[in-house]
């Protein structure tokens, strides 16, 4: 540890080497610093406000915008700090649409979580909002801007990370609000339905859409066979929201847990993936035969599929025709499958159970209604 490489927070020595700003240094320091605008893949915005310390000798500061600096003295939760964070979550729930027990968000909802920490308990300001229409023209996502706090952490994730822009802030003041162009719904304007905004959005002002209904429906239909297909991301993901250690297998929980709901079988996706990836190589080798457009990009991502198309389709025929992993089960699952349990095609019920979005659309493609036709294996399957 270096003199010129050091500084004080809450009375305790703290090396900085490379941090951007003193935020990183004082979570390096395991200090707790709340943020809804602070993300280290986006740009810095210091617009909430929620990082502000006290710096000796300077004042007050935004710890997101302020660069740690060598014998800096920096204390981070004093009475004043503590009540500008509380005060600026009682502005934004003045402002927010307080919906908690119907929300999607629910239990996720930082700035929940944040008023419950800061000990909110009344909001004394008038509230402010005014009611907006709920965007619920795409498959994938639901936009509800009375719940959205103005974070922007949406907009730069669309814009300087997936390269769309597809929303963006509207209006000054009281007015202001986040936006697809225009006021357009998002289903209007060039979104790729990736799910970044929904991922990074601390509140439920953009969640993914939901589909349990319609799953009950069918598990409770009589003349339905439901079966599922797990994508390899989700027996992680599932297992961390349960508690369990980063990276530990929840497979056969998942699987026990979807046979006692109901569903007939569970499928891995992995194995359509084998199956993809079996059929992108017989593509590639033909390609490379036939002297045919190289190199071959996959086309597993729905999300980057529209965005190609959007914005680069003079790259679709670098494209792979292969279809992706949930579209090759989904196919070969309709094939197969109502013959072994002896139920008509349109009976059996896949549902997908994906990390992303975007399949949500990808389902619903044109492309893959079963008139179109079928991919090499799954004629290969059905023996035509
Ligand atoms: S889904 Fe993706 S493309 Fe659409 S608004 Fe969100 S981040 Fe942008
Ligand atoms: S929609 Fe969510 S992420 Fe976007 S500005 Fe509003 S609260 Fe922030």
């Amino acid at each position: 540890m270096t003199l010129d490489k050091t500084l004080t927070v809450n009375g305790r020595a703290v090396a900085f080497d490379g941090e951007r700003n003193l935020l990183e240094v004082i979570r390096k320091a395991k200090i707790d610093l709340p943020t809804f605008c602070y993300h280290s893949d986006l740009s810095i915005y210091g617009a909430c406000r929620m990082c502000m310390v006290e710096v000796e000798g300077r004042g007050l500061a935004a710890a997101c915008s302020t660069p740690p600096e060598a014998g800096m003295r920096v204390r981070t939760h004093t009475d004043e700090v503590r009540e500008i964070r509380k005060i600026s979550v009682e502005l934004l729930l003045a402002n927010h649409q307080q919906a908690c027990p119907t929300c999607v968000k629910a239990d996720a909802c930082q700035l929940r979580d944040l008023g419950r920490k800061l000990g909110v308990t009344e909001v004394r300001f008038k509230p402010t909002a005014r009611t907006m229409p709920v965007d619920r023209s795409t498959v994938s996502l639901v936009r509800d801007p009375n719940k959205c706090i103005l974070c922007g952490d949406c907009v730069r994730m669309c814009s300087e990370i997936q390269g769309v822009g597809a929303i963006d802030f509207a209006h000054r003041g009281a007015r202001a609000c986040v936006t697809p162009a225009f006021g357009k719904d998002l289903a209007a304007v060039e979104c790729v339905l990736c799910g970044q905004c929904a991922a990074v959005c601390p509140t439920g002002a953009i969640a993914p859409r939901s589909e349990t209904e319609e799953v009950w429906r069918a598990l409770h239909d009589p003349r339905k066979t439901v079966v599922a297909q797990i994508a390899p991301a989700v027996r992680v993901a599932l297992g961390e929201c349960f508690g369990l250690e980063a990276g530990a297998l929840s497979t056969g929980q998942i699987a026990a847990a979807l046979r006692a709901l109901g569903f007939r079988k569970v499928f891995d996706t992995c194995f359509a993936a084998d199956l993809t990836v079996m059929e992108e190589v017989h593509e590639f080798l033909t390609r490379r035969k036939e002297g045919r457009r190289l190199p071959q990009f996959t086309s597993c991502c729905p999300a980057w599929v529209k965005f190609a198309e959007q914005y680069y389709p003079e790259l679709l025929p670098n494209l792979s025709t292969c279809r992706s992993p949930q579209q090759m089960f989904g196919a070969m699952a309709k094939e197969t499958l109502p013959a072994e349990y002896r139920v008509a095609r349109e009976d059996l019920v896949v549902v997908s159970i994906m990390p992303c979005t975007a399949k949500k659309f990808e389902a619903r493609r044109a492309e893959f209604d079963p008139s179109v036709a079928r991919t090499s294996a799954e004629r290969w399957l059905s023996g035509r």
